[in-house]
């Protein structure tokens, strides 16, 4: 059994491994950097959270700003598309990232990710240490350098912290890379384009090259007028898309946090430029309520609006741009985003107009007022994978009074798997009790029969596979009728009648 006794990211990693949650992608041949897998409890997890997101958002009809049902549908685009969709978008142009090599360790780093330690005033003749930001351990390897350095210990006040992107050209060139001894091997920062290209079809010219989508938004915005057409939505509503997304991140790091391939969760709503404020607060409050209702309700969740000096070209005379996020063991104690909600203007909409030839065509005709216009957007977009992990993070609650010596406290929305049946021995009929009991609750809820190894190695299972729920069939069964149910995160124990144990679930579960 496992040796966890802190919430550490190396334990949470660990249990993912061990009990099915995530694996590294092609794992056998060494791995591939920025992409995962999920096992059976991990895709039963993830699968969950994205049920949940679609049935709020798209199926169950939320009260709007003034009490009306909001309207959202549902959308599936492709992940390749026509390549004109991406220079319309501004993808192909301007989708980068500031890159720093290592010309010495062959390291390659995000520039705006690196920071730097030096003493304060000390440029001339001195040494500037570089390190990651979210490492947890870089300040402190720093400072030692520096300090070995100057040859001597340095108080708080004299250090001087700095993003390596605000250095200039003298002070890089006394700078020593993460990964190195020396001064001047950090290339000046260069632009990358995040974009994943393939090509379509036999021949590899440029004009069969085509890019995997970096998000899904992309695919609401040009299908905009097939769904106004097809459907009877009007504006204020809303297209929902969860999907793959790809991008070529220059570090993936901080295990799922930030990968090359991972899933998104977005919804453009779709509104009158006089309503922005209006929607754009009510998108904001809603999505940060919905995170806390899946399972993150604690301290780790904030909802952090962006300052001016943040915002996108399109966003700046907006309503407003904030993200939910949340703190993670790796971001501890800052925050990492798991959903933007901004208000994109009409930018979008007019980029593709623009591109397609369509011009104002291409705006959206008001039946009811007769007005024709660009709506605007409010965009809550989330990541499944982000999402995902923070649940995890969340549900990690090392226990070292029981076997397992953590336990995963998922809601029980969430939770993978919602109860596990146990016969106490495999005999006296308590098997085919159990088989019957489970037969009848599997119709409704993901449940597992076990009846392999000791009840507390099964309850340990169980606990770390975060399992709200388990029901035993004793001894007592054949006699009473009843079973005995053990409450993951008490371990309290209760008995309850066999033909009351579905109507127990029902209730405590959701059915
Ligand atoms: P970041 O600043 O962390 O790179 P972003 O602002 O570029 O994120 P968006 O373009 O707003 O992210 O994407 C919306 C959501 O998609 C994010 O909130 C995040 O949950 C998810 N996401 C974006 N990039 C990644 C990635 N590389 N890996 C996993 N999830 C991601």
């Amino acid at each position: 059994m496992s040796q966890v006794s802190e919430k550490s990211m190396d334990a949470i990693v660990s249990l993912c491994r061990r009990r099915g949650f995530i694996f590294q992608s092609s794992e056998i041949y060494g791995g591939i950097n920025g992409f995962w897998d999920y096992g059976p409890l991990g895709a039963a997890l993830k699968r969950n959270l994205k049920n949940a997101w679609w049935e709020d958002v798209v199926e169950r009809e939320l009260p709007g700003p003034d009490g009306t049902p909001v309207s959202v549908v549902g959308l599936e685009s492709t992940i390749i598309m026509n390549p004109k969709v991406w220079e319309a978008s501004g993808h192909v142009g301007g989708f980068n990232d500031p890159m720093v090599d290592c010309k010495e360790s062959k390291s390659r780093y995000r520039a705006d990710h690196i920071l730097c330690l030096g003493v304060k005033g000390q440029a001339e003749g001195g040494q500037i240490y570089a390190f990651l930001e979210g490492d947890d351990d870089g300040i402190a390897k720093a400072r030692k350098k520096l300090e070995k350095y100057v040859k001597r210990d340095l108080a708080d006040e004299e250090l001087d912290t700095c993003a390596f992107m605000d250095l200039s050209a003298e002070e890089r060139a006394i700078t020593v890379g993460p990964d190195t001894k020396e001064v001047g091997t950090l290339t000046e920062p260069r632009m990358f384009n995040l974009m994943f290209e393939t090509y379509c079809g036999a021949i590899r010219n440029e004009d069969a090259k085509a890019y995997l989508r970096p998000e899904t938004a992309q695919g609401i915005f040009v299908n905009f007028h097939n769904v106004v057409d097809s459907t009877r939505v009007r504006v204020p509503f809303g297209i929902a898309q969860m999907g793959k997304s790809f991008r070529n991140e220059v570090t993936p790091r901080n295990f799922t946090f930030r990968s090359r391939e991972f899933e998104q969760m977005e919804l453009e709503f779709f509104i009158h430029p006089d309503e922005a404020q209006t929607w754009y607060d009510f998108w904001r409050n809603e999505r940060y309520r919905w995170w806390q209702a899946i399972g993150l309700a604690g301290d780790n969740l904030i909802l952090r609006d962006h300052d001016t000096a943040e915002l996108a070209h399109y966003a700046k005379n907006g309503a407003g741009v904030c993200d939910v996020e949340y703190k993670f063991p790796f971001t501890a104690p800052g925050y990492g985003e798991l959903e933007g909600v901004a208000h994109r203007s009409d930018y979008d909409l007019r980029q593709h107009a623009e591109h397609c030839g369509k011009g104002d065509k291409w705006r959206y005709f008001d039946q009811q007022s007769n007005e024709r216009y660009f709506p605007h957007v409010i965009e809550p977009s989330a990541g499944a994978d982000r999402g995902t992990l923070a649940l995890i993070c969340e549900a990690f609650t090392p226990d070292d009074s029981r076997a397992s010596k953590v336990y995963m406290n998922f809601e029980p929305r969430v939770a993978p798997i919602k109860a596990g049946i146990f016969p106490l021995v495999k005999k006296d009929g308590m098997p085919e009790i159990g088989e019957k009991l489970y037969k009848e609750l599997r119709r409704k809820h993901v449940v597992e029969f076990d009846v392999k190894q000791s009840i507390g190695k099964r309850y340990a299972r169980m606990d770390e596979a975060g399992t709200p729920y388990c029901l035993t069939i004793d001894g007592d069964t054949a006699s009473d009728q009843a079973v005995t149910v053990r409450e993951r995160n008490t371990q309290s124990q209760e008995r309850v009648a066999l033909d009351k144990v579905a109507e127990f679930l029902d209730e405590k579960i959701g059915s």
